[in-house]
């Protein structure tokens, strides 16, 4: 063909390779102005509320009542009364069709959870719809199995309900340890009063909305709002008959002392500040998007962060480099932007937790690396982080930061990664990526951490025990070890978890 015969198109090249916004609609899910606290299937009035809001704009969403110690006797009253009004002599199976129906449910609704999980708290859309509300819905699944097979669980043992559990969650994953503490306690036959998070009630109140669909009976599950003073005076309330406390050590261990004496069971979720350790054979392309996903996952408010990245000097510079390249690439903004990577930190107090840390760790000498991103001018924001040169006695490298900052530190042998990763009070996760499969069982054993992941980072399943050692807390949650908190047994005495 002639120079001349060839169509003379323009193609316009772009010249800006940036990602078009991909907002989820947010009217998708419906917020009430006001929400009361959900006790003997009724909406109780609050005598007082506080203002919950969006951590991307600071956008007042809804009035959230605070309960008063006289709303958390109410509750607690609702459950016991469900508790011997029949919860707990139904057979497992017919437990177990209310467990199914809610799960079901969580699937048909997810949505619409997702959405109000991102807006309330801040977690990127695609998190809260790929992660957190189809691993809240298998919870309950999961647990929905085990309802009419607890004496194959515990052969012998004849298995019996608690009583009435009160259950206190944090703000990072509202839905997910929701089902975590519901699922297993209404297996097991026992009622709940429910304590959400300060900061990320609405997902907890959508969910009563659930419950009723599946015609739960009333007072099976009762939840109830409202800050630390009202997870206070659940921890005292006297019929109460086990705590299930998923939150700071701080605040484990003053309910631990509380808690003496009493006879109450308890299981303690608590901090961590987990090892990532990096040995030279170790693919690492995927290597540094476990690391990503380490620390980054949810803003890295994730209580088995990985937040100590532990690289073997042999390959410190490659590795870093290749990090730092990757974060370049991660997309912070808009948590209901389908593209977003990281979200918006979940409060003001948190924010203003993780610059304190941050500051610390420039103070005592580490070196700082963040992306260059723009970071919206309204709400609560953090740029990825990472810091190298870090010593081990930096509060950096020995504090839970719980934003999204990675430490890196550097060893030789693995004699000497698995010293320095068990050097911390916590024990909750770790991360071991390496080529050879004997390298993984032989550090596997020796890492004092609830959680081992291998060549991978921040995988969970509902029948996967989780819990820590340490000052992470003790009792499991998650698999058959997560029944046993939720049950006395007639042959033994039970201690805590
Ligand atoms: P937090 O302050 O300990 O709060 C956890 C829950 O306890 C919230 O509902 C909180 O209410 C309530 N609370 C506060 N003071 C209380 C008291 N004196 N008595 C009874 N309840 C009280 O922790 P957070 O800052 O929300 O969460 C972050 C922490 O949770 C991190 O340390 C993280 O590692 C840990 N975490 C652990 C796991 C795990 O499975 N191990 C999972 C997630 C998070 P307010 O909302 O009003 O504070
Ligand atoms: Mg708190």
């Amino acid at each position: 063909m002639a120079e001349l015969d060839k169509p003379q198109r323009e193609v316009e090249v772009p010249g800006d390779w940036t990602y078009a916004s991909a907002p989820e609609s947010r009217d998708i899910v419906e917020i009430a102005d006001r929400y009361g606290h959900f006790v003997g299937g009724e909406w109780l009035e609050p005598t007082e509320t506080y203002e919950t809001i969006a951590p991307r704009d600071e956008e007042p969403l809804a009035a959230v009542g605070q309960a008063t110690a006289a709303d958390v006797g109410r509750a607690v009253a609702a459950a016991r009364t469900a508790y011997a009004d029949g919860w707990s002599s139904l057979p497992g199976s017919e437990r177990a069709k209310y467990l199914f129906r809610i799960a079901r449910i969580l699937q048909e609704r997810s949505r619409e959870f997702a959405v109000l999980e991102s807006l309330n708290g801040g977690k990127p859309i695609k998190e809260s719809r790929d992660v957190d509300l189809p691993l809240a819905a298998a919870h309950f699944f999961y647990y929905a199995g085990w309802a009419d097979k607890l004496e194959y669980a515990f052969p012998n043992r004849r298995p019996r309900p608690v009583g009435v559990a009160g259950q206190i969650i944090p703000w990072n994953f509202p839905l997910l340890m929701l089902a975590w503490k519901v699922a297993p306690a209404l297996a097991c036959g026992n009622t709940v009063v429910l304590k959400p998070a300060e900061t990320t009630p609405l997902t907890a109140l959508l969910f009563c909305d659930v419950l009723r669909q599946a015609e739960l009976p009333d007072g099976v599950v009762n939840i109830i709002t409202g800050d630390g003073r009202t997870g206070a005076a659940l921890v005292e309330s006297e019929d109460v008959d086990k705590i299930a406390f998923t939150g700071s050590t701080e605040v484990g261990k003053e309910i631990q002392r509380r808690l003496a004496g009493t006879g109450k069971k308890l299981t303690l979720e608590l901090g961590g500040k987990a090892a990532n350790i990096v040995f030279d054979d170790a693919a690492l392309d995927q290597a540094v998007e476990g690391i990503v996903n380490g620390i980054y996952f949810n803003q890295g408010h994730v209580c088995c962060a990985g937040s100590r990245l532990f690289v073997q000097e042999s390959i410190y510079e490659p590795l870093v480099a290749k990090l730092e390249r990757r974060l370049t690439t991660l997309r912070v903004g808009d948590p209901l932007d389908k593209n977003t990577d990281v979200g918006a930190i979940n409060s003001a107090a948190q924010l203003e937790r993780i610059r304190e840390l941050v500051a610390s760790g420039e103070e005592e000498g580490a070196e700082i690396y963040q992306p260059p991103c723009v970071l919206p001018e309204k709400g609560y924001w953090f740029a990825p982080t990472v810091f190298t040169n870090v010593a081990q006695s930096y509060r950096i490298a020995q504090e839970e930061i719980f934003g999204p900052v990675l430490s890196v530190l550097t060893f030789r042998t693995p004699e000497e990664a698995v010293e320095k990763a068990n050097n911390t009070p916590y024990g909750l996760s770790a991360g071991v990526w390496t080529e050879k499969g004997s390298r993984i069982l032989w550090m596997a054993h020796r890492l004092r951490a609830g959680v081992v992941w291998a060549n991978t980072f921040n995988r969970f399943d509902p029948s996967s025990p989780f819990g820590g050692y340490k000052e992470s807390g003790f009792g499991r949650e998650g698999g058959l070890h997560g029944l046993e908190p939720y049950l006395t047994f007639e042959d033994s005495e039970t201690f805590g978890g």
